[in-house]
């Protein structure tokens, strides 16, 4: 039961069969609000707190009904476009779901995302827009494949409790993204007051519908809401975000599965330079399930010798020197530098941060890229491909 009705189908869930209230969504291009110090202190006791393994920001928290929200076209995840974004047409790409295009990534004189100053980068640039752009019209191809077929779009699940503005944007971007592919969105909305049972309820019936083939939930839930057991009580089938046990346990033992969105767009940023990954040292900093772990895993698919590094390790750049390949997955600002980074070195950038109202990587860019030989930039690197990946599990969900 939700609010002292069944809940029924779909419909019912995303409030089509009931009088929609319009809900504000930012505007295109606008990046979270991101509260000052004055305003998160004022917040404090009246929101969730954030989870360490979630992206997002806090802020305050507004009731409001289900609606069903639709975009128009996808752009990174919560953060502006750059020069970059703009580079590169789209090439035809073959038939298989987790395509391998090759880009020729360039050495450019660039404007980071800091808002420092423009400075001449040494690396090639790993543009994860351009590589986005292109799986995202060989995963139009499919899902309108799968249409002609099944007469129904792929349908793509979301359910966001609260009001977190940054989760409201990633939420936004990836219904832009479903509606630039193919894939039917399904928005589910609930205020933060929402019950575990309530949100129990929303998932098994998400769970049941015909129409939905993948169902994420946006984390961080609210502080009373227990994670754990909504990412598991998603089926494993339809878990497009890749975290239920049952696909970690699948990556893990090498077995096809539903696999994490940002690992697996790392996976394809790292490809990309056509550089040979088999017998490559990988070094990952940070531990978490939804980064650190899984891109571990994956990298050792890929025959790399990985070391994992979190924050008990000792001598933290004696392992990251000797990294041919180099994932910072910690969230702390430019926490990487340039003298802890190998020669010629490709380095992944997951993290996003804010300090002083900006977003920050974990990678101090201008010093690591006077050293490597790849990099991704924040943003339009990890960030748009994590998004490209949950489209392509939202298409291998519903091909099974
Ligand atoms: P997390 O907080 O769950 O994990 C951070 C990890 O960093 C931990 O395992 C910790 O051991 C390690 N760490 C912390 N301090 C350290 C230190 N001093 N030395 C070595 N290791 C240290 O974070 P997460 O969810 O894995 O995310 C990491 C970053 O990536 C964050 O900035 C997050 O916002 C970002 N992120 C980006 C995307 C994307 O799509 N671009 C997706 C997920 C996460």
């Amino acid at each position: 039961m939700i609010g002292g009705q069944f809940i029924h189908s779909i419909k019912d869930l995303i409030g089509e069969s009931k009088e929609k209230k319009k809900v504000e969504l930012p505007k295109e291009d606008e990046q979270p609000h991101i509260p000052t110090k004055q305003e998160e202190k004022k917040q404090i006791n009246t929101v969730p707190k954030i989870r360490d393994s979630s992206p997002s920001i806090l802020n305050d928290t507004v009731a409001f009904d289900c609606v069903l929200v639709e975009g128009k076209r996808d752009q990174d995840i919560a953060l502006p476009h750059t020069e970059m974004q703009q580079q590169k047409k789209a090439e035809d790409l073959g038939e298989s779901l987790l395509v391998r295009p090759i880009l020729n990534t360039t050495q450019t004189t660039i404007s980071h995302a800091s808002q420092t100053p423009s400075f001449k980068s040494q690396s090639q640039i790993i543009d994860g827009k351009a590589l986005s752009t292109k799986i995202r019209e060989q995963l139009a191809k499919q899902a309108e494949k799968f249409e002609k077929k099944n007469k129904r779009k792929v349908g793509l699940a979301v359910v966001i409790i609260g009001d977190d503005p940054a989760s409201h944007v990633y939420v936004k971007n990836k219904i832009k993204a479903c509606e630039e592919i193919g894939i039917k969105s399904y928005v589910v909305k609930r205020d933060i007051n929402t019950t575990q049972d309530q949100l129990v309820e929303i998932i098994q019936t998400l769970n049941e519908s015909d129409e939905v083939d993948g169902i994420i939930t946006q984390l961080p839930l609210p502080r009373h809401l227990n994670e754990a057991e909504i990412l598991e009580l998603i089926d494993s089938r339809k878990d497009v975000d890749g975290f239920h046990v049952e696909n970690a346990g699948k990556l893990f033992t090498g077995q096809d599965s539903l696999r994490p969105c940002t690992p697996a767009g790392i996976i394809e940023l790292i490809k990309s330079t056509k550089k040979r990954l088999e017998g490559k040292h990988a070094v990952i900093i940070g531990r978490s399930n939804i980064v650190g772990k899984p891109i571990a895993m994956m990298l050792l698919e890929e025959n790399c010798t990985v070391t994992i590094c979190h924050s008990r390790t000792k001598n933290l750049a004696r392992h990251t020197k000797r990294a041919d390949i180099l994932v910072a997955a910690i969230g702390k600002k430019e926490f990487v530098t340039g003298d802890m980074i190998k020669n010629g070195a490709i380095v992944i950038d997951v993290g996003i941060n804010r300090h002083e109202g900006k977003l920050h990587d974990d990678v101090n860019f201008e010093q690591a890229s006077k050293v490597a030989s790849h990099i991704t930039p924040v943003p339009g690197g990890v960030g748009p491909m994590t998004i490209t990946m949950l489209m392509a599990n939202s298409i291998k969900a519903a091909s099974k």
